[in-house]
């Protein structure tokens, strides 16, 4: 660990759940990276807590193979950062190993320097309440010696009762503004550049509502299926692992009024006036505007009962009661084992009012704005011109702005760094999840409680069950970038 220097404040970030999957593969990988270009506090040191059995060194050696691939270049940063890295064994929800890290923190920092401490709950979930009220208890949360943060993952509850009662925790032991709920996906480059698309410009916001917009498609697909997760996965289904959270919140950044600062009070409250808008569905309304689907073998794998009913695909349909959005619809859709991994949305204008060209050598396509968040992160719009030759045909032509791959960091990098420096804006406050669970929930109660929504079965490497497409009606039809559309 590094030595005490003479500057005024040192930076401790404790991983709880240092073990796992997540702080080998995204957490301790976007630290690293922080840490080579100089984004890191000068007095910045690493705690990993688990319970297996680790020595600092083999802590170390166990998360320099998870980020692999290190040259000599690196080898030397990596020695540099992992000098700063020690492991304690032991558990988040047990007084006497918080005490312990806690007097390792102190201790490290001396009376006269600010100890700011970013604790990172990577743990299951059912530990957050636990590992929350031991480090209350254990006046780990007091910022009389320096800053007290901490960030908490996904999942944030599974229902809005259970995303109460952990808010109610939580703020028993910290204030709101101490705590960072991550979704990672408000960390992608290109959703952010929602917010820079949205109100950097002037042109979209006079179109930006239901006078011109006809429908809008919010859309998570995934190649992948449950990847060896399906124990998790059955209990959660894609209502509760993508559509409360990322889904949610791509629709709130879309639909929301245009905020009066970047702060994130103003961005958050604007975010959850969106969600207070959304209709609230009973179970009979939320079953007629949704489609389930379960991908062909999901109920032969390991962990997933024979006759398990849960969703590995979802559409919902979605109405915003205001005077921007009211009648529009909006269709948030996820699915696993999927055609093709993607994320865009698509706003999908009205047509032209009334057609002068010859209908038979014109065929007027609204206008399309795509927004690909990934893999392909960027900004298509498909616009009608001129099919050149003698007749006055048309035809959709695009415009395509494409982020330059090197400039995009992986999510977490970024808001690791808002969370040391405070910065709330990318995370979500609790109103938000409440609300937020307040929509999916009667969708979880109609898909697993009611026998009125058909489970619809699709083939693998589908683009899942034929009804998707039936379930738009008015002539609509889904928009992917990635198959081609718009050309
Ligand atoms: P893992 O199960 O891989 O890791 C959790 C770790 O917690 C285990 O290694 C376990 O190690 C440790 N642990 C268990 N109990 C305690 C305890 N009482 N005190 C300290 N450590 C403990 O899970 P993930 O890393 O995949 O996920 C962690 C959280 O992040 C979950 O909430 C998940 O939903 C969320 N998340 C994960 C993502 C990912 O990509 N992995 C993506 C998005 C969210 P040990 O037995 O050594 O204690």
């Amino acid at each position: 660990m590094a030595s005490d220097g003479n500057s005024a404040a040192r930076l401790t970030i404790v991983i709880f759940g240092a073990s796992g999957d997540l702080a080998h593969r995204k957490l301790v990988p976007a630290l690293f990276h922080l840490f080579k270009t100089g984004a890191l506090p000068d007095l910045c040191q690493f705690i990993g807590v688990a319970r297996s059995d680790m020595t600092d060194e083999s802590f170390r050696s166990s998360l320099a193979d998870a980020i692999g691939g290190l040259d000599d270049a690196d080898r030397s940063s990596w020695d540099a950062f992992a000098g700063n890295i020690s492991y304690v064994r032991g558990s988040s929800t047990d007084d006497e190993s918080l005490k312990a890290i806690d007097a390792i923190v102190s201790n490290s920092c001396g009376p006269s320097m600010t100890d700011d401490r970013l604790y990172y709950l990577a743990l299951a979930p059912g530990l957050y309440p636990t590992t929350l009220e031991a480090l209350g208890r254990c006046g780990m949360l007091d910022q009389a010696a320096g800053s007290r943060r901490v960030v908490i993952e996904k999942p944030f509850g599974t229902d809005r009762e259970s995303s109460q009662e952990l808010n109610s925790v939580v703020h028993s032991v910290a204030d709101e503004s101490q705590v960072f709920r991550i979704d990672h996906y408000l960390g992608k480059e290109t959703v952010q550049n929602l917010l820079v698309f949205r109100f950097a410009n002037t042109i979209f916001e006079p179109v930006w509502n239901r006078n011109y917009v006809d429908n809008v498609q919010i859309s998570v697909l995934e190649s992948l299926d449950t990847e060896g997760r399906s124990g998790y996965y059955d209990r959660a289904g894609v209502l509760r692992d993508m559509m409360q959270s990322h889904l949610m919140q791509l629709l709130s950044l879309i639909a929301m009024e245009p905020p009066v600062s970047a702060g994130a009070d103003a961005l958050r409250t604007e975010k959850a006036k969106v969600l207070q808008a959304v209709r609230k569905y009973g179970t009979e309304e939320a079953a007629a505007n949704s489609i389930r689907g379960q991908y062909d073998g999901y109920r032969g794998e390991e962990g997933v009962a024979p006759s398990s009913a849960t969703a590995t695909y979802g559409v919902t349909r979605l109405f915003i009661d205001n005077w921007r959005w009211q009648g529009v619809p909006f269709y948030l859709r996820s699915g696993k084992a999927l055609s093709e991994k993607t994320s865009e949305i698509a706003i999908q204008f009205r047509p032209p009012p009334h057609t002068i060209f010859d209908t038979q050598s014109a065929n007027v396509t609204p206008n399309l704005l795509q927004i690909t968040i990934q893999p392909d992160e960027g900004v298509h719009l498909t616009f009608e011109n001129k099919k050149p030759g003698t007749r006055m045909g048309t035809a959709p032509e695009r415009l395509e702005y494409h982020f330059p791959e090197q400039v995009i960091r992986d999510a977490y990098e970024r808001l690791l760094l808002d969370a040391i420096e405070g910065d709330q804006s990318l995370f979500t406050r609790s109103d938000e999840i409440e609300l937020s669970w307040q929509i999916i929930d009667p969708f979880v109660q109609a898909w697993e409680q009611s026998l009125k929504s058909q489970l619809y079965q699709y083939e693998r490497g589908s683009n899942g069950p034929a009804a998707a497409d039936e379930f738009l009606g008015g002539g609509r039809r889904w928009h992917q970038h990635g198959s081609g559309d718009g050309e």
